[in-house]
């Protein structure tokens, strides 16, 4: 299961993209912190949607709450692939 976006906040409170929200159902609910961007939309959507929104992403979670411990963008969404 690939994470996209991890916030890690003080107390082990964390807001991650991962699976449950790119392999969701399409019509379930969603809170996750790419703001329903990726929900349902699959892996390799939701990587392309994540390299162009994360940041965007990561500025509306620090303008809710600021106390960030560490910020982790999954590998896969950080790398264009060459071929
Ligand atoms: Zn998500």
């Amino acid at each position: 299961m690939a994470t996209l976006l991890a916030i890690i906040r003080p107390g082990s409170r964390t807001q991650r993209c991962d699976a449950r929200c790119y392999d969701a159902r399409k019509g379930t609910a969603c809170d996750c912190v790419c703001e329903g961007t990726n929900h349902a939309a699959g892996l390799d959507a939701a990587m392309i949607l994540t390299r162009q929104q994360v940041q965007r992403w990561i500025a509306a979670s620090r303008a809710r709450d600021a106390e960030i411990h560490r910020i982790e963008i999954g590998i896969e969404a950080q790398n264009i692939p060459l071929f």
